[in-house]
């Protein structure tokens, strides 16, 4: 067996990572997006409306980063996410970023819950596991950036691009409130990562006092 989810073709690898996802309750039902780059200039995306524990290589898209149109369909029927317009402006925002992995997770949603009505980020426990974000500091005060959901996904895209650009986030993370957490990496494995760390500082709030 392949010592790491980048030694895998990218959809094979993804198909694992939503079987895994989907037995941790973070992409229930068909809930939830994975993506991959297959290129400079685009990635391969899960297409919308499939039970996310039941994919295999074909249910994938490929879209371009700088449109987020689709070029190529494994299956015709298949059918892109509305949050594909996501996945496109974090790898049009950030060239190393290899995957995007999304998913819906009920301790992410009740631990956003916690910040303040309005609030741009939510303060991060700086617990130990927050190293696997690459932050190497005492006490660290990392913000993990909040943005409203919208029934019309292009607007959260928009919120996300407009605030990126501005500024950088302090990890590669963003929460989408009453909604669930975005993740990425420079590679598949490192966003799987960091997806898992990121649940358990999220379940670690969830259940603070
Ligand atoms: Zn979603």
């Amino acid at each position: 067996m392949a010592s790491t989810l980048d030694d895998v073709p990218a959809r094979t690898a993804l198909v694992e990572v939503a079987s895994d996802f989907h037995a941790r309750g973070w992409m229930a039902g068909t809930a939830g997006n994975l993506s991959a780059r297959a290129d400079a200039e685009h990635f391969w995306i899960t297409a919308s409306g499939k039970p996310k524990g039941r994919l295999d290589e074909n249910d994938f898209l490929l879209v371009r980063v700088r449109d987020g149109q689709v070029t190529e369909k494994r299956r015709p029927t298949n059918q892109p996410s509305a949050e594909t317009s996501i996945h496109a402006v974090l790898y049009r925002r950030f060239p190393q970023a290899r995957a995007a992995l999304h998913g819906h997770s009920v301790e992410a949603v009740l631990a956003a819950a916690r910040a303040k009505k309005g609030a741009k980020s939510l303060p991060l426990p700086p617990i130990e596991m927050i190293k696997g974000f690459d932050i190497w500091q005492q006490n660290p005060k990392v913000e993990l950036p909040l943005f409203v959901n919208h029934l019309d996904v292009a607007k959260i895209a928009k919120d996300i691009e407009a605030r990126f650009k501005k500024a950088q986030p302090a990890l590669t993370a963003l929460m989408v409130r009453d909604h669930g957490p975005t993740v990425w990496g420079r590679g598949l494995q490192e966003a799987y990562n960091r997806f898992e760390i990121l649940d358990f500082l999220l379940r670690f709030l969830a259940r603070g006092r």
